[in-house]
């Protein structure tokens, strides 16, 4: 699904790395362009992160607002 060695971009901007696998990201983003311009990208979707984060605050909110 993901043949890229970059693939954890999208779980790291997604938050759903393992702390060990986030670290273990956060080292290779910092030598890799490539990554870095693919968060940046990824960050500016619009609506992207935003509908991660109203999934999230959903589930610990659990629905209040949407049912
Ligand atoms: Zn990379």
């Amino acid at each position: 699904m993901f043949p890229s060695p970059h693939h954890d971009v999208a779980a790291y901007a997604l938050g759903v790395l393992d702390e060990e696998d986030h670290e273990a990201f956060q080292r290779h983003l910092m030598t890799c362009e490539e990554c870095q311009i693919e968060l940046r990208e990824l960050s500016e979707v619009p609506g992207f992160l935003d509908g991660l984060r109203r999934d999230r605050s959903n589930s610990m909110d659990d629905g209040r607002m949407s049912h």
